[in-house]
């Protein structure tokens, strides 16, 4: 039986596949769908559906947003909503301004710190790779562009690469570890929308909402679920690389409790997490047709 992965990443924002590659790769393992979740970014969903149709791999409309909270910064992914939806796209095309500023101060810190590295480049480089893609061109990427108007979400995966290609760090984990991580050198916090507000949001453009990644919870992750179900939340993320697994079962039965939707998927970043396959969780294809329920 083939499977499905709920979440993936493409060269839209921090992944290494153009969204082409990534279907043609969910083809190849013998994937029946996929959804696209980009951090703050729907630009990949057009050619990754085209991509599906020709391939036979159903493309699910998808995006991924930090939120704050008590407990830390989280993710929530959204699904199934129009992504051509204007208060979505404002919205997005905003959080990714917001990353514009943040991205320059960060690498003012560098520079301050001794580890010059060139923004501009890092922004071309990162659209470049957006928009090999047909058409891209149109939403203004590269050069001169509007602040947030690119082709991709540039964040800090993108210039902790930039750390090691300048041969300021060894690797992108040292760069995180050392310099670009919560607390760290040169860290920069970023503005981040509270819960209700981003399921609000997904909601409006007609999609549900999912816990992403519970295992990365710094809090009792029942807890944080509880509370995020009494504002909204469609799903929670039951089958991911982090989930260890007597938090799948104490996720499964929360979810059955609160009647939320039980998700999952690999968080495929390419070859930014190499030990991270296409397809590597066992998500039931059950997961899909209970997102459409929670949406009706
Ligand atoms: P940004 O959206 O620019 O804040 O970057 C967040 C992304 O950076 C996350 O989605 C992770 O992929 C990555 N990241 C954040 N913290 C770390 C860390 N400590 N080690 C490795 N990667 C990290
Ligand atoms: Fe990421
Ligand atoms: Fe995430
Ligand atoms: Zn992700």
């Amino acid at each position: 039986m083939r499977g499905i992965d709920l979440h993936t990443h493409t060269v839209v924002s921090d992944g290494t596949l153009s969204p082409t590659d990534l279907v043609a790769l969910a083809a190849r393992v013998g994937l029946a769908a996929i959804a696209v979740t980009d951090h703050d970014h729907v630009g990949a969903i057009a050619e990754a559906r085209a991509a599906g149709a020709r391939l036979g791999v159903e493309v699910v409309a998808g995006i991924e947003l930090s939120v704050e909270h008590a407990a830390g910064e989280l993710h929530l992914l959204g699904y199934l909503f129009d992504e051509h939806d204007a208060a979505l796209l404002a919205a997005l095309e905003r959080l990714r301004m917001q990353r514009d500023a943040r991205n320059a101060r960060i690498v003012e810190r560098l520079a301050e710190l001794g580890m010059p590295v060139d923004l501009g480049a890092i922004v071309a480089s990162a659209s470049a790779g957006a928009s090999a893609r047909k058409g891209s061109r149109a939403e203004g990427s590269g050069a001169g562009a509007a602040p947030g108007a690119g082709a991709s979400s540039v964040g800090r995966p993108h210039i902790a690469r930039a750390l090691v290609a300048a041969g300021h760090v060894a690797s992108v984990q040292e760069a995180f570890d050392k310099y670009l991580g919560d607390g760290r050198a040169a860290f920069v916090p970023r503005a981040r929308a509270r819960p209700a507000e981003a399921i609000a949001l997904v909601h409006a453009a007609g999609g549900v909402c999912a816990l992403a990644h519970p295992g990365l919870v710094k809090r009792d992750a029942s807890q944080v679920v509880r509370e995020l179900s009494g504002v909204g939340l469609d799903a929670v993320e039951v089958w991911h690389p982090k989930n260890p697994p007597e938090l799948r079962a104490r996720l499964l039965a929360l979810a059955e409790e609160l009647g939320l939707a039980a998700t999952g998927g690999s968080d495929f970043h390419g070859e930014n997490k190499p030990d991270v396959t296409l397809g590597c969780e066992a998500v039931p294809l059950a997961a899909l047709d209970a997102l459409r329920q929670r949406k009706g």
